[in-house]
């Protein structure tokens, strides 16, 4: 067989070799150690939160080595595409502080990055093959290949293109050159070597060292439309873009052999490979696969419900370096990017994913941020997601940066956001549109409480710092029989209408609506003698 003749027959539109490309897109010039990594999703318009998790790794494989992370979109499978997917999917990852450093918005010099366009590069290289006797046209009709499908069912043998199953391995040329006379669709596949009792030994850097068998079966390289599979575009990118490191799910470990079998054929270098386990979720006492129907599993539903981004990022490291939080402990105010990721701490068993963690992640992450950064990102926030809230909160900046300055810094910070959906319930008593009754004192003498209350406005100076601010609260207390003291109060509650704590919960009652609110003594503070003043009258009338 005159394989030349038979690639210039197939592919009359290629004037080009893989030298061309190799040339074009030369080794990458980086620092030595640098790890050139890429996210490579279809653009169907889901980002799964599984997504965040290869992507995370990918990044901090590339910015830690100063290498490069870049974003190749494979839409060869244009049933699967959505219009303005790949936007939406660089927003999310850079809302989560992920930043490609080529991707279709910033085209570097290894693009074009959408599949799509690449196209004769690819036929490049499938043209080259079939030069090589490695790939063969396959004119097999849907009819047969679903005739074969129900042959190899009924036999009980591994479906797909191989061995006696195959019909158009051995065409002449002048057999290829009459189908394609009568204008007959075609496939190209691989013409595959591998044996399937011979195993390869592979080492995957999370998975270690495993055996694998070698792919037997004749995969599609080019689908009738001309256009690549992804194994085939994945392979020709991944070498032309100089990927040193491929990080992706351990669904396609399966494979693996044939991706191996691939880039051997095509002569190209095999990257290292990192496959990462799947997320798992808990259901009943077993766990399962979290799908793209769980909650959680989608992206885009962390921004809408107000977590962080800091939050979503911690938490995803927490799973996939188990010394993260050590290190968190130890270093509560360090940049995440500082963290030494390491692809040894991975686990190459499913981690599990768990919303209650990642409340208490994130409840953590926002208590170190800085009023400023609160304000900023809960702003951002509730402008996309509760203009109302957004506009109240803007009204008066100064204002509302003082009330989430409240508990922050020293080495006990307060947590009370999880995420911005939380703020409304936590600090809308600050604002009078949101201010109401929500809690009830219960169990004490009415006229007792309105005198504490009227004592302590009586006394109530705004200069006060917090420790003249509380011994005023006692005393007005004790004045009307609530113990100063709470041990003392324990030890003999007989003697006593109740506790200086029971006094301070009329008041904050009375101020804030709530039994559970902030420091009282800074509330007070912030909503100006006035106001409060205002508020413990009100209260009363309540009674
Ligand atoms: N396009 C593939 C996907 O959608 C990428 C697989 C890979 O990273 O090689 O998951």
């Amino acid at each position: 067989m005159d394989y030349n003749a038979l690639a210039e027959l197939l592919f009359p539109d290629v004037d080009k070799t893989p030298d061309y490309y190799e040339k074009l897109y030369p080794e990458r010039d980086l620092p030595e150690g640098a790890k050139v990594t890429r996210f490579a999703p279809s653009p169907t318009g889901f980002v799964h939160f599984g997504g965040l998790y290869p992507v995370l790794v990918s990044e901090r494989l590339a910015h830690q080595s100063g290498g490069v992370l870049y974003l190749r979109i494979e839409d060869t499978d244009s049933k699967r595409a959505v219009e303005g997917a790949e936007y939406d999917l660089i927003n999310v990852f850079n809302n989560f502080g992920i930043n490609f450093d080529e991707s279709v918005v910033k085209e570097g010099a290894y693009g074009p990055y959408r599949q799509s366009e690449r196209r004769e590069i690819y036929r490049t290289y499938a043209k080259d093959l079939v030069r090589q006797g490695k790939a063969y046209p396959c004119f097999c009709t849907e009819e047969e290949m679903k005739e074969l499908r129900e042959r190899q069912e009924a036999q009980k043998v591994t479906p797909g293109y191989y061995g006696e199953y195959v019909k158009c391995r051995n065409l002449s040329l002048e057999e290829v050159k009459e189908r394609l006379d009568k204008g007959l669709p075609y496939v190209l596949r691989l013409r595959s070597e591998g044996d399937p009792e011979r195993k390869i030994k592979f080492t995957d850097l999370i998975k270690g060292t495993i055996e694998v068998t070698e792919n037997h079966i004749d995969h599609i390289l080019l689908k009738s439309d001309g256009m690549p599979t992804y194994h085939l575009a994945h392979a020709v990118d991944d070498h032309l873009m100089r990927t040193t490191h491929v990080v992706r799910g351990e669904e396609w470990l399966s494979s693996l052999p044939y991706h191996i079998q691939l880039f051997n054929a095509l002569g190209f270098k095999l990257p290292k490979y990192l496959h990462l386990s799947q997320l798992m979720k808990k259901e009943g006492d077993s766990k399962k696969k979290l799908s793209k129907r769980d909650k959680g599993a989608g992206m885009s539903d962390y921004i809408s419900d107000g977590y962080p981004a800091e939050s979503v990022v911690e938490y995803v490291m927490t799973l996939l370096n188990s010394n993260f939080e050590d290190w968190r402990r130890a270093n509560p105010d360090a940049d995440i990017n500082d963290f030494p990721f390491s692809v040894k701490k991975i686990s190459p068993s499913g981690s599990l994913f768990d919303l209650v963690k990642l409340g208490d992640v994130s409840k953590n992450t926002v208590s170190r941020m800085t009023a400023e950064q609160v304000y900023d990102r809960l702003t951002k926030w509730a402008k996309e997601f509760d203009s109302d809230f957004y506009q109240v909160l803007s009204r008066d900046e100064a204002y509302t940066k003082a009330i989430l300055q409240i508990g922050r810094g020293g080495n006990k910070p307060r947590k009370d956001l999880e995420t911005w959906k939380d703020a409304k319930g936590y600090m809308g008593f600050f604002y009078p549109e949101y201010f109401s009754y929500q809690d009830m004192i219960e169990g004490f003498d009415k006229f007792d409480i309105i005198a504490c209350l009227d004592g302590f406005a009586a006394e109530y100076d705004e200069n006060d710092p917090q420790d003249v601010w509380f011994e005023k609260v006692k005393a007005v207390g004790e004045k009307n029989g609530f113990c100063p003291n709470i041990k003392e109060y324990k030890a003999n509650p007989d003697g006593w209408k109740g506790n200086v704590g029971d006094v301070s919960s009329f008041i904050r009652v009375a101020v804030t609506g709530k039994l559970n609110s902030p420091d009282l003594c800074a509330v007070m503070k912030i909503l100006g003698k006035e106001e409060t003043i205002n508020r413990i009258n009100k209260f009363k009338e309540t009674l």
